[in-house]
Order: structure tokens, then C-alpha cells, then sequence
């Protein structure tokens, strides 16, 4: 039984945002009865869970991460950390996949989380609940076989799936009639099966910039095909092409007409938005591979402000981000903020949406916040009444861009320090490289 006046939230995921919802609906026992979070796999940490399958799992169930058996991280440590939970400071800056799923782990520990999640639950529907109570019917069931099905009633829910698991294949004419070995990065492990071979990378986003990077030591040549201009420097045997407008056999023809052939083609493309469990039309949502619209913040559906979808937003320092959207969503579930009517809601989502784009942006670009996180979480930590980020971790984030966009080889051996809420210092390279 739930003591009177305390609000069921359920949480869908225990990933890096699920984590932080537990953690924080738990911290507030005056107001949230304990967090009940429904994790489809059987631990935490999502996207860090590596695993050298690809396709499903024994279980039956999509492989869920996109890690690769190399991956170090893109931002340092010491800004990639929850506000309240620094990384282990012996650690480099820039870590290896598994040092990140320790960290989650112990997090997940140190605030009791774990308590909380029912794991091998797969959500698979959420939906309004029908009575005058209001609030939500989630429906989970055994991961494993599907089976036991059970429905519970919520009064908010906070959607921490992820966004990086189902693969977006772009239209390319001729595509499906490859030869060669086709995959997209989401099914990338390790660059051995490459050995020797030709691979083209459709996309010059972290991935595509990544494989690359791994690839070329042992491919015969790695052809990175991008829109964007020039990158700096890369290895030897890596030639960057225009955008792919053709495959015909073995023969990829690129923007310029310029023709190669090749044994591999790997999709660096990214991934789509994808909800199984909701139905978007009667939440007034749209939803397509590269947006979810219209949502008041980033984060809920106008006209249901107790459905929350914390980490749509992309471009961002992950887990800081959370944090902010978390603190925010709890805010608003306890009376603590005020939102506007659902009209002006409705009205601010759908104008920050036409702002974009008449500023030209693209649609698909819309949930990238890049610069304008900062604005972003500040806004949330002031309504919210809670600590804004310390403008340290923007100063951080900016120096490591910065430094990547000299030289994306070499960025990763850098170490840093934060010496305060305002200042960071470069401490010297890692000699590992
Ligand atoms: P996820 O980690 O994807 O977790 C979602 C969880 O929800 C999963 O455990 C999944 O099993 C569960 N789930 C999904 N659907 C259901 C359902 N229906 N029912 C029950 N459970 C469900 N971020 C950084 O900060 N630094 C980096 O260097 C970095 N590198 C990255 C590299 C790659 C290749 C990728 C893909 C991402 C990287 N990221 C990085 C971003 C990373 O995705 C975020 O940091 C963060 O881990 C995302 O957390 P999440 O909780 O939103 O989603």
C-alpha cells in the first residue's frame, strides 16, 4: 500500500537516466512512494552493458547496446560524472566503455537503486488509465518468453529507454543489392573481421569518425563518406568522400560522381526514436526517427504533464543533462514548479519547434541542443529550484571539443583536472596514448 498523498512513479529503463530517477524519487520519501523501475534486461547500465552479440540475445530480445569492444569514451571523466557522483579520481579522463558500467554500478550501489528495479520486465504498454483517478496502466511482462503479463497503475511515468538501439538505414538506391558484408555501427564489435578489406563509413558523426579511426590499422583502406567539411588530419590509407548517393554491385558512387569499389559498407548513420510501448497518436504525439514532438521542454507531452521522456535530447554531456531533467520532472511532480496551461505549453513546444526551423535548422536536428544545452539546463535548475551545473563542466566540454576538432587521433590523451566549480587544468598526457 502507498501512504496517502505520495505520488507511484515508475521509471522504464535502468540505464544512466533510469538510475538517476531512482536515485533521486528515493531521495524525496515525503513526497514519492519508492520508485518501482522496470529494466528489460537482467543489470543496469544500458547502453554501457557490452557484449560481443550482435542481433538478439538468447532471451529473444534485441541486443540493446552499441558499444564497441574498443571504446573510450568521447568526454572526460571529469565532466561525464553526475553532479553528485565524481568518478574514481585515479581513473584517465577519457575511459575505457568498461570503467563507465563500474561507475554506473556503483552508483546504482551507493544510492541504493537496485532495490528499486524489477529486472527481465519489459514494458509494453503504457497507456492514460481510464479512471477518475487519472494517472497511468503500465503493462510489463517476462523479458524472457514474453509471458506473465501484468498491468499496474502509476500516477507518473518517466521514460528512460535509451535512444541508441535501433539503427536508422537511410534510403540509398542499390543499397540492399551489395555484395559485401553491409552492417550498421550499432552491430560494429571489433576491427579484426576487417582486416585487408575495403570498408566505406556512411556518416562522420562520433561513430563514423571512431571506426575509422580503428579501422584504418587494419583495413586495406577506410573511405569516410560525410557532408561536413574536411576533417582534420586522419591516417594514411583513409580517404573522406562526399555523402553516398548509389551503390551498384560493388560499386559505391559518391556525391561528386566519384566511384570506389568496396568490400564493406558500415552505416554510421545514427538511430531512430522508438517508443514500442506508447501510443503516440493518443498522447498528441508525433513521433518519427529523429523527433519527438511536440514536448513542452524537451520533456512532456503537452497535455500530460505526469509522462516524462528524460534523454531525448542529443548533442549533450549525458548524465549532467539527466540530472537537470530529473531534478526538474520531480519538481514538477511535486508542486515545488508550476508549469504553465496545457495551451501554453502546447503553444511553447510548438514554437521552439518553428523557431528552429525558421532559424534553418533541419527537423531532424531539432533534439540536438549542442550550444544551447547550457541555456537549457540553467532554465530547468531555476525553475526547478535546484543547483544550476557548475560552469566548470561546460568550460570542460567546450575545451574537449575544441581539442578534438585539432586533432581527433590524439584528443583522448589528454587528462584534466577540475580545480573548482570555475576552473580545469590540463595535467599532462597519458603516456598510452
Ligand atoms: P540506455 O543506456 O540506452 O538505457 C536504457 C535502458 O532501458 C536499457 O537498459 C534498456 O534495456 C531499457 N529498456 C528499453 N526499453 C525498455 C522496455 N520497453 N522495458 C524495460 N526496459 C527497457 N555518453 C557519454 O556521456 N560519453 C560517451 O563517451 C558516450 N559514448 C557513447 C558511445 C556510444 C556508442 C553510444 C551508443 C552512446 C554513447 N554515449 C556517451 C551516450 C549514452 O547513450 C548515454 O551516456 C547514456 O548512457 C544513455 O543512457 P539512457 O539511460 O538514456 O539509455
Amino acid at each position: 500500500m502507498t501512504a496517502p498523498g505520495k505520488l507511484r512513479v515508475v521509471v522504464i529503463g535502468a540505464g544512466a537516466a533510469g538510475l538517476c530517477a531512482a536515485r533521486h524519487i528515493a531521495a524525496c520519501p515525503e513526497s514519492f512512494a519508492p520508485p518501482v523501475v522496470f529494466e528489460a534486461s537482467d543489470r543496469v547500465g544500458g547502453t554501457w552493458v557490452y557484449t560481443e552479440e550482435t542481433g538478439q540475445s538468447p532471451d529473444g530480445l534485441p541486443i540493446h547496446s552499441s558499444m564497441y569492444r574498443d571504446l573510450r569514451t568521447n568526454l572526460p571523466k571529469e565532466v561525464m560524472a553526475f553532479p553528485d557522483f565524481p568518478f574514481d579520481p585515479s581513473l584517465p579522463s577519457f575511459l575505457h566503455h568498461s570503467d563507465v558500467l563500474a561507475y554506473l554500478e556503483s552508483y546504482a550501489d551507493h544510492f541504493c537503486v537496485r532495490e528499486h528495479i524489477r529486472f527481465s520486465r519489459l514494458v509494453d504498454a503504457v497507456s492514460p488509465a481510464e479512471g477518475p483517478e487519472g494517472g497511468w496502466d503500465v503493462t510489463t511482462c517476462r523479458a524472457q518468453d514474453r509471458t506473465v503479463q501484468v498491468t499496474e497503475h502509476f500516477d507518473a511515468v518517466i521514460v528512460c529507454s535509451g535512444h541508441y538501439s535501433d539503427p536508422f538505414i537511410p534510403a540509398i538506391p542499390g543499397l540492399e543489392t551489395f555484395p559485401g558484408r553491409l552492417l550498421h555501427s550499432h552491430e560494429y564489435r571489433s576491427p579484426e573481421p576487417f582486416a585487408g578489406r575495403t570498408v566505406v563509413l556512411l556518416g562522420a558523426g562520433p561513430s563514423g569518425v571512431d571506426l575509422t579511426l580503428q579501422l584504418a590499422p587494419v583495413a586495406q583502406r577506410v573511405i569516410l563518406s560525410h557532408r561536413q567539411p574536411p576533417l582534420p588530419p586522419l591516417p594514411g590509407n583513409v580517404l573522406q568522400a562526399m555523402p553516398v548517393v548509389a551503390v551498384a554491385g560493388d560499386t559505391v558512387q559518391f556525391g561528386d560522381g566519384a566511384e570506389h569499389r568496396a568490400d564493406v559498407l558500415i552505416l554510421c548513420t545514427g538511430y531512430r526514436y522508438r517508443f514500442p510501448f506508447l501510443a503516440p497518436a493518443r498522447l498528441g504525439l508525433r513521433i518519427t526517427a529523429h523527433t519527438v514532438t511536440p514536448l513542452y521542454r524537451h520533456l512532456l507531452p503537452p497535455h500530460h504533464p505526469d509522462l516524462f521522456f528524460v534523454g531525448v535530447c542529443q548533442q549533450v554531456c549525458p548524465f549532467p543533462h539527466f540530472h537537470c531533467q530529473l531534478l526538474f520532472c520531480l519538481a514538477v511532480l511535486r508542486g515545488a514548479c508550476r508549469l504553465p496551461s496545457a495551451a501554453e505549453r502546447q503553444a511553447a513546444a510548438e514554437g521552439a519547434l518553428r523557431q528552429h526551423l525558421a532559424a534553418g535548422g533541419a527537423p531532424r536536428h531539432f533534439h540536438q541542443l549542442g550550444r544551447r544545452q547550457w541555456g537549457y539546463c540553467q532554465e530547468l535548475a531555476r525553475l526547478g529550484g535546484f543547483e544550476p551545473l557548475p560552469p566548470v563542466v561546460r568550460k570542460l566540454y567546450e575545451a574537449t571539443q575544441a581539442s578534438r576538432r585539432q586533432d581527433v587521433s590524439s584528443y583522448r590523451s589528454l587528462n584534466y583536472r577540475v580545480l573548482s566549480a570555475e576552473e580545469w587544468a590540463l595535467v599532462g598526457a597519458d603516456p598510452g596514448g
